[in-house]
C-alpha cells in the first residue's frame, strides 16, 4: 500500500486486524496497529482505538492522530500504545506499525534475552531479535526503549508482554509480523529438541549478499518470459 488517506486508511486497518486475529496474533482486544496518513493527511496517523475486539474492528474502531497523539478525527480514544506507533512513525522510513501478544513470541519474551538468528528468513527482521526488558504498557519507558531496540530492526520482543514489527508501509508491517511469529515458532520447536545452530556472521553476509544479487523474496520476470 503506497499513500494512504484517511477514508482508506480505515477500512485497511480494520482489515489488517481481521486477518492478524485469524492467524492468531491479535487476540480479543490485545494488540494495537497503526499507519501513516499521506496526501491531504500527511503528518497525521491512524491507529486502532482502545477496547476494540479485533477480530471484529470496524472502520469507525480506528481513530486519527496528530504527531503529538492528539485526536483529530474518531469517537474513540486511540490505543494505549499511542506514543509507542507515534514515537516509530517519526521515522521516515516507518509507515506502520503492529504490536501483538501472538502465543509464540510472547511465550519466548518470558524466557529469552534474544532470539538468536537462525533462519536466513530472519534477516527480514534483522537477524536476531531483541528482547526489549518490561516496563509497564503504555509507559513512555517503554516506548523509549522499544525505539533504540529497533534501530537496524523491523521486530523485537516486549519482555513479559509481546511483539513490535515496523515496516515502510501496512502490507510489509503484516508480513513481518507474522514472519516474527513464524521464527519465534521455530526456535520454540527447534530448542525442545536440542541447541538450535545459530547463523555465523559471515553465514548472514553471504545470505545478504545473494539477496541484493537475485532480488529475493520479490517477484520478477523469469529469463525468457514472452508475454
Ligand atoms: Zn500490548
Amino acid at each position: 500500500m503506497g499513500v494512504v488517506e484517511r477514508e482508506a486508511a480505515r477500512p485497511a486497518l480494520a482489515e489488517v486486524c481481521h486477518r492478524l486475529a485469524a492467524e492468531g496474533l491479535l487476540i480479543g482486544t490485545a494488540g494495537n496497529v497503526s499507519v501513516r496518513l499521506a496526501g491531504d493527511d500527511t503528518g497525521l496517523f491512524a491507529v486502532t482505538a482502545t477496547g476494540v475486539v479485533l477480530a471484529e474492528a470496524a472502520p469507525t474502531d480506528i481513530t486519527v492522530v496528530d504527531a503529538g497523539g492528539s485526536v483529530v478525527d474518531g469517537d474513540l480514544a486511540p490505543t494505549s500504545e499511542v506514543g509507542l506507533h507515534l514515537n516509530l512513525l517519526q521515522r521516515p522510513d516507518v509507515g506502520a506499525v503492529v504490536h501483538t501478544h501472538s502465543p509464540v513470541a510472547t511465550a519466548l519474551s518470558l524466557v529469552l534475552d534474544e532470539v538468536p538468528c537462525v533462519h536466513y528468513q530472519q534477516l527480514l527482521l534483522g537477524g536476531a531479535i531483541p528482547v526489549v526488558p518490561f516496563a509497564v504498557f503504555g509507559s513512555d519507558e517503554l516506548a523509549t526503549s522499544v525505539d533504540a531496540a529497533l534501530r537496524g530492526k523491523n521486530a523485537a520482543l516486549l519482555a513479559n508482554h509481546g511483539t513490535v514489527a515496523i515496516g515502510p508501509d501496512l502490507a510489509t508491517a503484516v508480513d513481518l509480523a507474522l514472519l516474527l511469529e513464524w521464527a519465534c515458532t521455530l526456535y520454540w520447536h527447534a530448542r525442545a529438541i536440542g541447541e538450535p545452530r545459530q547463523l555465523s556472521a559471515a553465514d548472514q553476509q553471504a545470505v545478504i549478499e545473494e539477496a541484493l544479487r537475485t532480488g529475493y523474496g520479490q517477484r520478477h520476470r523469469r529469463e525468457g518470459a514472452t508475454s
